[in-house]
């Protein structure tokens, strides 16, 4: 490959061919002119300021668009690498979190299976450590499913399984699915469905719908402690708009725009009080875009959020 030659070099071999052009070229024109010898002395001064002050300028455009040039590249790294602190900072939290909601699972799994290695046990406590052995199962379960279903999704190796289902029975089960933990917090979880009554197939990948839709009701029951949640149906010209709406702690309106990205959460601290790896929306979002849906939050600190997911019309079947 031919090596292009350095700005440096070019400036200056133009400066010397255009100086000798410059010299021989108004030489040439002035003994064409005028033969009188002191007169040509004296012009070579004029033609020297010509030459210096044209130079001049040249030089001053070319340091300062130089100037303009760093100024901007100075401003670029400063914002990259405000960027990669953030980015760090937030890695770390995420591993922080991530760690712990390893560790806290475990450490219950292995505490309750130490109580039920005593033999003298009432009926009643290992029904209760059994029950607790499995939800903190379940949670490292979720954790680690997450982890893999986030690098498949950075990977881009999450792929759509399209297949055709009928709406209202994804959206029964979730219901049906949800309502012991709902029930179990004394919240009252209801259903909103104003297609019930109609027989609608979707032509969709069902396991991301339905992943995107769980995550949405479960994290309304993790946020909301006292009040309602409300799961909704609706169809739009074709399209079918999803959402639920809490009455839970809500999501303070500067974070709002980042709890769809990954490593990003509502509370940032590495103690926070909720369980959760932080991933769960995320995976949502990428697996609505992947639907070619989209997916928004609506929310008021202390008051409560809707979550909304809308399916694009190309997945909904004639009805
Ligand atoms: P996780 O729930 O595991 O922390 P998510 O990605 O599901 O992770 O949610 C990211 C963050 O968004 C949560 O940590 C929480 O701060 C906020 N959030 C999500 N859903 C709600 C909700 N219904 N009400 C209040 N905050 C929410």
């Amino acid at each position: 490959m031919k090596k292009k030659l350095g700005f440096e070099f070019r400036i200056t071999i133009i400066y010397l061919i255009f100086g000798v052009f410059w010299i021989i070229f108004t030489d040439i024109l002035l003994e064409m002119h005028t033969k009188n010898a002191e007169y040509l002395v004296n012009l070579q001064s004029v033609k020297g300021i010509i030459y210096v002050v044209f130079s001049a300028l040249i030089v001053f455009t070319l340091s300062k668009r130089y100037a303009r040039q760093q100024k901007f590249i100075k401003t670029n790294l400063q914002q990259s690498i405000e960027k990669a602190e953030e980015s760090d900072r937030l890695k770390s939290v995420f591993l922080a979190n991530m760690s712990h909601e390893i560790r806290t699972p475990m450490n219950g799994i292995l505490g309750f299976v130490n109580l039920l290695e005593n033999s003298e046990i009432s009926s009643e406590n290992y029904k209760q450590y059994v029950g607790l052995v499995r939800k903190s199962s379940e949670r490292l379960l979720d954790t680690i499913n997450d982890i893999i279903e986030i690098s498949k999704i950075q990977a881009k190796e999450a792929a759509l399984n399209v297949t055709a289902f009928d709406l209202n029975e994804s959206v029964r089960f979730l219901f049906d699915f949800f309502k012991p933990a709902a029930n179990e917090k004394k919240l009252s979880l209801s259903l909103k469905n104003t297609v019930a009554d109609k027989k609608i197939r979707l032509q969709t990948d069902k396991i991301k719908l339905e992943s995107i839709l769980s995550n949405l009701i479960k994290n309304a029951i993790k946020f909301t402690h006292e009040g309602s949640i409300e799961f909704g149906v609706q169809q739009d010209k074709n399209s079918i708009r999803f959402y639920v709406k809490d009455t839970g702690i809500g999501i303070p309106a500067e974070r709002l725009n980042v709890i769809f990205e990954r490593f990003t959460q509502a509370d940032l601290t590495i103690t926070k009080p909720y369980e959760g790896s932080g991933l769960g929306l995320s995976i949502s979002k990428a697996y609505a875009d992947l639907l070619g849906g989209e997916i928004f939050v609506e929310s008021e600190e202390g008051k409560g959020s809707i979550f909304t997911f809308i399916l694009p019309a190309n997945s909904v079947g004639k009805t």
